[in-house]
């Protein structure tokens, strides 16, 4: 027999003396190929489809009382319903639906009045019902949208639906003595709340992928649903990659990489599939639909199984559940207690701050820094100078200690009176640095630590005009070519006035003095 199908790139994969070989192979079609080069993948147009599973902050699962608190002891949160055991029955957490319908209206959803629950069956050690708990042809949300920017260019993407599920458990691989032989499973997870968040196939490229990803999880968390901290698995996302010729209208085939969880790995995931897909076509041979894992340590992603299809689920209406009714009252309730989301924020801070846009998305990262922000720029009526401190200093010193906004050592107001300090001339701006770095470390105020340390910028003019007097008289040789037209060592004499006052002069009023002196 002729081989029927060569793993190699580019060769081709049959025996053309052989017809049958030949259709045979065609059928195979060509699996590996390699990775395309840039020239290759140019030639080609991502598709790109987010499907981001985000756990919602309750204190109890989503159909019973067990907590779902992180990284307690392993099986130390389940109960009957968890465990599916006999006649135990879910009661849907009422929290969870609030904040399910929470996110939705963050992300522009349309909430449905009347959604269902439905049995997605399939057998796994992580899920002992047999089935999980979700949303299928009924969901809770639709056709929401999110807008990203990407190099300051902006896009809308749009979300096709968001649902309501039950999270598994986890099966645990590696870790025992004999792991060799087993796998474990925790169930603390199994039964908490998720809302799973489809996107439509808007997006074409990685960083799109990356910059819809941050928006998401930034909405999410300032809505309140959910703090989507990603070490401790809040927030997962499997990515749906196809590809197709520039130009083409039809959608490639896609894969599904599963449960990437860093957005890093999103963004390797996504290029390392597109590359892989690109090489295959271009090889002639097809992309077939399947779930691939991706590898962090290779950076590869592998094929895990074909893609399930719905009807493998066999999905039915969950009988255990009835119907999930919001009603418009509810949802409006909910809509009227919606804190400010980003992109309203960032836009009030350009409007009522006159940040750039830039300073804007940066002061809007963390609802804790947005809020830092805000306290400093109207206690210092400086919004400017405030934005420039707490992304600068403030969060240059609270990076290298490894603190949060939260955590500062100096509170919003401290930092508007240093900041008060500098506009008034009190202060100069080099040693308002050293002031900053002391109020830092010690958690003294700035008039405290100017008070005791005789930091106070000199603005006394008789007092500056006394040294740069004395200055002069030492220096006849520096005043002579001075006044001979060499005006440039001006710089000799501000050096000399600051050195005299340890840094302390204000710069301008030197300069001001120096010329009336030299020049009159
Ligand atoms: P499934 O349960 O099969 O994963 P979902 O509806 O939950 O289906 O998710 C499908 C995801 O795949 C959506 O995010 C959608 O935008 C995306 N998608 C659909 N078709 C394509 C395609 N051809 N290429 C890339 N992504 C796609
Ligand atoms: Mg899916």
């Amino acid at each position: 027999m002729p081989p029927l199908a060569n793993r190699s790139a580019g060769k081709p994969c049959y025996n053309s003396s052989f017809p049958l070989g030949r259709a045979v192979c065609k059928l195979m079609s060509i699996v590996d190929a390699g990775l395309a080069d840039a020239a290759t993948i140019a030639k080609y147009e991502p598709v790109i489809g987010l499907e981001v599973h985000v756990q919602l902050k309750t204190n109890t699962k989503i159909f019973s009382a067990s907590s779902h608190e992180f990284g307690n002891a392993p099986n130390t949160q389940t109960d009957p319903v968890v465990l599916g055991l006999p006649g135990a029955l879910p009661v849907l957490n009422r929290k969870a639906v609030a904040l399910a319908v929470r996110a939705s209206l963050a992300l522009d959803c349309r909430v449905n009045r009347y959604s269902q629950f439905a049995r997605k069956n399939y057998f796994y050690p992580d899920l002992p019902k047999g089935y999980q708990i979700s949303q299928y042809d009924k969901p809770l949300a639709e056709r929401g949208l999110l807008d990203i920017d990407v190099n300051g260019t902006r896009k809308r993407i749009g979300i096709t639906r968001l649902h309501m599920e039950e999270d598994a458990g986890k099966t645990v691989h590696d870790g025992f003595s004999d792991s060799q032989r087993y796998s474990y499973v925790d169930l603390n997870r199994a039964g908490a709340p998720l809302c799973e968040i489809v996107s439509e196939p808007d997006i074409r490229s990685s960083e799109e992928a990356v910059a819809y990803l941050n928006e998401l999880k930034l909405i999410v968390q300032f809505s309140g649903a959910s703090d989507c901290d990603m070490e401790k698995g809040q927030l997962r996302c499997d990515a749906n990659v196809s590809i197709r010729p520039r130009g083409q209208k039809e959608f490639g085939t896609r894969c599904e990489i599963k449960n990437v969880n860093s957005f890093r790995y999103v963004k390797q995931a996504i290029e390392y599939e597109i590359a892989r897909q690109a090489a295959l076509l271009e090889a002639g041979g097809t992309v077939i639909q399947e779930t691939r894992l991706f590898n962090t340590a290779t950076g590869a992603t592998a094929g895990m199984r074909g893609k399930e299809e719905a009807h493998d689920y066999r999905y039915f209406p969950e009988p255990d559940l009835p119907p999930l009714i919001v009603s418009d009252a509810w949802q409006q309730e909910i809509r009227g207690a919606m804190p400010e989301l980003p992109p309203a924020k960032r836009r009030r801070f350009v409007a009522e701050y006159g940040l750039s846009e830039y300073d804007a998305r940066v002061l809007t990262l963390t609802k804790a820094a947005a809020d830092y922000f805000e306290a400093a720029a109207q206690a210092s009526s400086r919004p400017k100078t405030a934005a420039n401190w707490v992304q600068g200093e403030l969060m240059g010193a609270l990076n290298a200690a490894g603190k949060k906004i939260e955590d500062s050592p100096i509170a919003a107001e401290e930092l508007a009176a240093l900041i008060k300090l500098i506009h008034d001339g009190s202060l100069s701006g080099k040693l308002a640095k050293e002031v900053f770095a002391k109020m830092f470390a010690g958690g003294k105020s700035a008039a405290e630590i100017v008070a005791a340390e005789g930091l106070q910028q000199i603005s006394d003019t008789g007092e500056l005009e006394a040294i740069i007097a004395d200055l002069l008289a030492k220096s006849p040789q520096q005043v002579a070519q001075y006044r001979g037209g060499k005006t440039g060592v001006i710089g000799f004499f501000v050096g000399g006035v600051m050195r005299a006052t340890r840094g302390q002069a204000n710069p301008k009023l030197v300069n001001e003095l120096l010329k009336k002196a030299l020049d009159g």
